[in-house]
């Protein structure tokens, strides 16, 4: 096959959801569709459970699955398809951030009866910035919900999307009968048997068929049709530039645990779906069909057996071949890395791969050299930009508690950070370390892990802080900035790589300072 023909048949998406909404029994579906699976149950849910023994365990097994379910590739009618696991639980929110830098589109899935919840509004929110395209489905259509108006009318207003439906229920709940198909003009009649044959579906060009009233009844016939036709009436009729261009949502309505409406959702999800698409970097845009390699880090992951220290790192093909054996440069470093095992991902295997193509991910075996957001090239010095590092909300002094161990706390924290689990402030008015989190949870992570893996002990202490912002200024010279430098010494720390980050104590505080400094940006986050 042509290298055109590679990427033009790739589709490396991402899955978004607040818990509990389907996206595990949705992947799950998906790739039996693919054949990448023989049975329900094989994809383990990666979610953190309520009420687990001690909650470092449950993420040491959270983490365990989480290896398995970073990537799962599959085929699907000659499309390669990767799917980019993105935890759901809140305080993981910065994995899932950095995720969707990788995805060129993205499903976003919503629960019928709790309609659009607080995790789907944050993260359709990074997605909006990113005018990524995304597809909407519905799910769970075999319980009472709300009304398939009311909703999509919900998710115009809280996610700030423009929606057209391309199915729509018919019933819903105990009356769930099946899917209209308003994209290949067909009905899919409900049985609720998971097993449902692809085969099933009945052909129906023209809603105003008599045949309409047999299948499902007069008056579910009548119901739809008038539903279609406002459905049709009210929302823009599908236009796949403006999907691709993420000014365009369409919306799928299902249930993922009963096998229904995925195969219309898949269908036409490698229709309209982009291939992988360019991306910026520092100097140039890249595209996919450029002849050079290209590629970018968004995640590792630190390996789960303790006697192979080695990472696993996650890197997205952006452009040109990957090749096993063959000398990259590491742009941050400035050096060459040859990689003899590199992996590809197929549902939950990992295999070595000799080549990879623009959208496919390739897992690096590295013992410390890379950091997420890292750019791997064939000699040109470019860098990829847009892994955002957010503000965190909880913040930790972090206290070496085994003076015997300070090594190897101080690289333990180190690779952590380069993992991207928290963030590291260092005070300059005492080098004192500052551990910034998403969560709380990843304080025990950090505990646990610098024990585990690195034989280090650590012990927290509050400190008072109530948000970091990165500090922007004109020029050093700059009367103002010396004197906010002056001023705030006491609050003033730098990151991991030595970026001016000012931790206020309060949001009072941090609103005179903004006030006050008028010539110094106050940023919330710092792309690296
Ligand atoms: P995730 O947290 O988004 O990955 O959600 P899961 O896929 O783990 O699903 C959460 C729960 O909802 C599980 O108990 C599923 O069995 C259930 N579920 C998923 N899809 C459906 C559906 O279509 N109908 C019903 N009734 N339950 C579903």
């Amino acid at each position: 096959m042509k290298f055109k023909d590679e990427i033009n048949r790739r589709r490396t998406f991402g899955i978004v959801s607040h818990p509990d909404a389907g996206k595990t029994t949705l992947t799950e579906k998906l790739l039996l569709f693919g054949g990448a699976i023989q049975e329900a149950g094989a994809v383990k849910s990666n979610k953190i459970k309520k009420g687990a023994t001690s909650d470092f365990m449950e993420i040491e097994r959270q983490r365990g699955i989480s290896v398995a379910t970073s990537v799962l590739g599959f085929e699907y009618k000659n499309n390669k398809i990767n799917i980019l696991d993105t935890p759901g639980h809140k305080d993981f929110a910065e994995d899932t951030f950095r995720t969707l830098t990788a995805v060129d589109s993205v499903i976003v899935v919503i629960d019928v009866a709790k309609g659009v919840e607080e995790q789907t509004e944050k993260l359709v929110k990074v997605c909006r910035m990113r005018n990524i395209p995304m597809i909407v489905f519905i799910n769970k259509l075999d319980r009472e919900g709300k009304d398939a108006f009311e909703l999509l009318d919900e998710i115009e207003q809280k996610l700030d999307l423009k929606v057209t439906p391309l199915s729509f229920p018919i019933g819903m709940g105990y009356d769930f009968k099946g899917i209209y198909n308003i994209w290949e003009s067909n009905i899919n009649l409900f049985t609720g048997d998971p097993r449902k044959d692809i085969e099933d579906t009945i052909e129906i060009t023209d809603l105003s068929t008599p045949d309409l009233n047999k299948l499902i009844g007069d008056e579910a016939a009548e119901n739809l049709r008038e539903e279609v036709e406002l459905a049709t009436g009210v929302y823009p009729d599908f236009d796949i530039e403006a999907y691709k261009n993420g000014s365009l949502q369409p919306v799928f309505f299902g249930s993922a645990l009963n096998n229904f409406g995925v195969r219309e959702l898949l269908d036409c999800f490698v229709n309209i779906a982009p291939s992988p698409r360019s991306k910026d970097s520092d100097s140039r845009e890249v595209k996919p069909e450029e002849d050079q390699f290209t590629g970018f880090v968004f995640k590792i992951h630190a390996n789960m057996d303790p006697r192979h220290r080695d990472r696993l790192a996650f890197v997205k093909v952006v452009s040109g071949k990957f090749e096993r054996n063959k000398p990259y440069l590491h742009v941050r470093q400035g050096k060459n890395l040859k990689f003899s095992s590199p992996n590809a991902f197929f549902a939950e295997k990992k295999q070595v791969v000799n080549e990879m193509y623009p959208g496919d991910i390739v897992g690096l075996h590295d013992t410390g050299n890379f950091k997420i957001g890292d750019t791997l090239t064939e000699g040109e010095k470019l860098m990829y930009k847009g892994i955002p590092n957010f503000s965190p909300e909880h913040f930790r002094y972090i206290n070496n508690a085994d003076p015997m161990k300070s090594k190897q706390l101080n690289k333990g924290i180190s690779q952590l950070m380069d993992e991207g689990v928290a963030q590291l402030f260092t005070l300059e008015m005492n080098n004192r370390k500052i551990i910034g989190t998403v969560g709380a949870l990843q304080y025990e992570v950090i505990q646990y892990r610098l024990e585990h893996e690195y034989g280090a002990k650590c012990t927290y202490e509050n400190v008072n802080i109530h948000k970091a912002c990165w500090i922007e200024a004109e020029g050093e010279n700059n009367d103002e900035f010396k004197e906010f430098k002056r001023i705030k010494s006491k609050y003033l720390a730098r990151d991991k790589r030595n970026q001016l980050v000012f931790l206020a104590d309060s949001a009072f505080s941090l609103q005179m300072a903004q006030d006050k400094y008028k010539t110094l940006k106050f940023n919330f986050t710092s792309e690296f």
